[in-house]
């Protein structure tokens, strides 16, 4: 059903456990979002329901994508990663239509979470009919988003940008995406948990992990990533070498940290 790659579908393993630091933002999803599922009449004797709309923003590379996954691993649910760019190389009336119909496939597949990465390519561009275009599906993702709210319907919607000052300005309105979240780069104690999290159940020898948290500042969580994986590629290449398992050492960590530079800094 899903060969038009408009949106992907899948039913995420990932939980909170596996996304390092963020204790202050997985604390206000978990309120917000999950704990409203799990325990409905308590909230809604606040007058809270299940449900609503959650805005990621910051650097990229941060977990924003990884997150959004984590949430529909807590709950159960089912992920569906809309391409925004996909759906706006349609012709206007179909976006919307397309727009319409996954929205409705979420519900039926409930509880849902539906991931709109890049939400800022609705939003800042100059061409005309590109405008219009995009203006149209604001309008569409406005109603859809309205409909969410007065249905309660165990659909999630959670959407990313890296530039939050180019969202079409309706998007920012009070009502709509109603919870505005920074996804900040990781502080050092945190890129000391992601790192250690990314090497778990791999070979190593003994490693002090807080040494390379403290050479990465500004990293990303993928940046880190990508500091294991080189690693693994320097033990990997003892391997063949001594035909042993070569554990990952703190050398291995520590060039693979110089090589690469922080990408949020360029934010
Ligand atoms: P973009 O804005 O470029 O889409 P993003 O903020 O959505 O970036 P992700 O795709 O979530 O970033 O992160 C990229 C990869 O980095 C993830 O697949 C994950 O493995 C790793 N990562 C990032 N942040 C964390 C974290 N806090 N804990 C564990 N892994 C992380």
């Amino acid at each position: 059903k899903d060969d038009n790659k408009l949106v992907e579908t899948d039913k995420p393993k990932e939980t909170f456990a596996d996304v390092g630091g963020l204790e202050e933002v997985k604390k206000k999803i978990r309120l917000n979002f999950i704990l409203p599922l799990q325990q409905p009449e308590v909230f809604a004797a606040y007058g809270r329901e299940a449900g609503g709309s959650l805005l990621l923003y910051g650097p990229p590379g941060c977990g924003k994508t990884f997150l959004a996954r984590a949430v529909a691993g807590e709950i159960n649910a089912n992920f569906m990663h809309i391409e925004l760019q996909a759906i706006l190389s349609m012709y206007v009336g179909e976006s919307e239509h397309n727009l319409h119909d996954i929205f409705e496939k979420a519900r039926e597949n409930k509880p849902c979470v539906i991931f709109i990465d890049e939400l800022d390519a609705l939003g800042g561009n100059r061409n005309q009919m590109r405008q219009h275009h995009e203006r149209m599906l604001v309008n569409q993702l406005l109603l859809e988003l309205d409909g969410l709210q007065s249905f309660n319907d165990q659909v999630f919607v959670i959407a990313a940008t890296n530039t939050p000052w180019y969202l079409d300005s309706a998007l920012r309105r009070p009502g709509r995406f109603n919870h505005l979240i920074f996804v900040p780069p990781p502080e050092e104690a945190e890129r000391e948990t992601i790192l250690g999290l990314k090497l778990a159940g791999k070979p190593m020898g003994k490693l002090e992990l807080e040494r390379i948290a403290k050479d990465t500042r500004m990293f990303s969580g993928a940046d880190l990533e990508q500091i294991v994986r080189d690693s693994v590629e320097s033990a990997l290449e003892r391997m063949l070498k001594s035909g042993n398992i070569e554990p990952i050492t703190q050398d291995d960590l520590k060039k693979a940290a110089k090589n690469r530079k922080a990408t949020t800094l360029d934010w």
